[in-house]
């Protein structure tokens, strides 16, 4: 390969590391109500604070062994699994800014500005993700920039990345409002509220970052990757129940910010490039 490419792809895997490390204390702090700022981040357990070293993504992680290194309290698997998975979305997510770079098709300004807008739209979806799941809230300092600054990326980087800034403004529109019509006919039918509030801004900045056409499959994958999943939960709860003799697991509540957030990345990532493939094949 390349040697100015394969820097330019470690800058980024690093680079995205480290956002990885800083989602962890997001995802930690924002529903608590925390400053994500100060202080610097300490062991929950002695409340020592944590050194540079023991902070690099994932390899911070490996040389401690898994265990705070003043008290040996275990040190939970999923701070490098986030940083890990941050870092591979980071540069799915650049690769193909790069090659066309590298192919001459865009400036580098260009590239670099689509990166790190791309990258911040899927940072803050793995951050909503795990917050909905952790706690069934969707905090609104991180969805509500998201409509905004969607439809702001399209007015500067539209062209580039082929959604102008009027279909990122009416998929912000056709998001929000069309989830709010279908939240409202399901509590007014059932008398039950089916999405929450946190969804419906959500679906909003998937609406802007991705365009109105993106929405339908968007939901649809989401619904079938909700449903699957709480399928499987329901079988291995109903063999846990049954192991330990507890009354049936099958009726937990399931968040649905995940699943958007999951299918928002997937869209991103492989659907969109899909999607017109898949047009041609069943229209021809
Ligand atoms: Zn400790």
């Amino acid at each position: 390969m390349d040697p100015v490419l394969l820097a330019v792809y470690v800058a980024i895997l690093l680079w995205s590391a480290s956002w990885g490390s800083f989602l962890n204390v997001v995802i930690y702090r924002v529903p608590a109500g925390l400053s994500v700022v100060s202080p610097a981040s300490r062991c929950p357990h002695c409340e020592t604070p944590i050194a540079w070293w023991q902070n690099v993504p994932v390899l911070g992680w490996a040389f401690i062994g898994g265990r705070c290194w003043t008290c040996k309290a275990p040190v939970s698997m999923r701070y490098p699994a986030v940083e890990a998975t941050v870092a591979a979305l980071g540069l799915a997510v650049a690769l193909p800014w790069v090659s066309a770079w590298a192919a001459g098709e865009v400036e580098p300004g260009l590239a670099a500005g689509g990166i790190v807008a791309e990258q911040a739209f899927v940072f803050a979806l793995v951050a909503i993700a795990m917050i909905d799941a952790d706690t069934f809230l969707i905090p609104d300092s991180l969805s509500l920039p998201m409509p905004i600054l969607g439809v702001g990326l399209a007015v500067l980087l539209g062209e580039a990345r082929d959604l102008s800034w009027q279909q990122a403004a009416i998929g912000a529109a056709a998001g929000g409002f069309g989830t709010l019509a279908v939240q409202w006919g399901y509590s007014a039918m059932t008398g039950r509220e089916g999405l929450g509030t946190g969804d419906v801004k959500l679906l909003a900045g998937l609406g802007a970052w991705l365009g109105p056409a993106a929405l339908p499959p968007l939901l649809l994958a989401a619904s079938l990757q909700g449903l699957l999943f709480a399928a499987g939960q329901a079988l291995l709860g109903e063999k846990l129940a049954e192991e330990r003799g507890l009354a049936s697991m099958r009726h937990v509540a399931l968040p649905f910010g995940p699943f958007l957030a999951l299918a928002g990345i997937e869209w991103l990532l492989v659907g969109r490039r899909l999607a017109p493939a898949l047009a041609g094949l069943l229209g021809g």
